[in-house]
């Protein structure tokens, strides 16, 4: 598979949370993946020392060595989770062939427009390498794309700029107003967003719809 837009994928992260990168770096042997038996590895838990448990044993030669300490980017995690679905309790694979045959590929994947392109990339990337591997009968993971696109909310903002709420204006002579200074409101629809004051209130829709689980 190749993209004429998308770069190296970069995985490595520099923060003490994420899954670990299993690799040991050794004096003579250099670079050194961790065998499977060893595996997962654990990262330190909060307030454990990063430096002890960096130094570990060189898998091949019995040396001391030190383990990488970046973690994987979360698109790593994303791009296989579905597969994961169709047998979340196997603790000897990350899925069994037969489990994620019958249920793959998904029939219908509905995201945002930003993950139109790089994490579609990246779950595609991965569902051709475990189809290369034998691990799965399915190469794209995705049959059918739902860009629902950016849900936009009517924006209100006073003469200098200043975003205002939806009760802080009113109607006057068929021209909206803030209410407390009697200034013209402009309006226009914007993406959602806390700063903007022109997200969905959640309470609302509840008193008024009510909610179910
Ligand atoms: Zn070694």
């Amino acid at each position: 598979m190749t993209s004429s837009s998308l770069r190296d994928w970069l995985i490595s992260r520099q923060r003490r949370w994420g899954t670990p990168i299993p690799i040991v770096y050794c004096p003579h042997d250099g670079v050194v993946a961790v065998p499977e038996d060893k595996l997962p590895v654990v990262l330190p838990k909060h307030g454990e020392n990063l430096d002890e448990w960096k130094i570990t044993t060189c898998p091949k030669c019995g040396s001391v060595a030190t383990r990488e300490t970046d973690t994987m980017d979360t698109f790593v995690d994303s791009s296989w989770y579905f597969m994961r679905f169709t047998d979340p309790h196997n603790h000897a694979q990350p899925f069994s062939k037969e489990k994620c045959d019958e249920l793959m590929p998904v029939d219908l994947y509905i995201g945002g427009k930003e993950h139109a392109i790089l994490h579609l990339y990246y779950a595609r990337f991965i569902s051709h390498f475990c189809a290369d591997e034998g691990l799965t009968a399915h190469r794209e993971p995705f049959k059918k794309l739902l860009a629902q696109g950016i849900i936009k909310g009517k924006t209100f903002k006073s003469k200098s700029g200043k975003y205002l709420q939806k009760d802080e204006v009113t109607e006057k002579e068929g021209r909206l107003v803030e209410t407390s200074s009697g200034e013209l409101v402009t309006t226009s629809f914007e993406k959602m967003s806390k700063s903007k004051m022109n997200g969905v209130e959640p309470g609302d829709f509840v008193s008024e719809w009510g909610i179910t689980l």
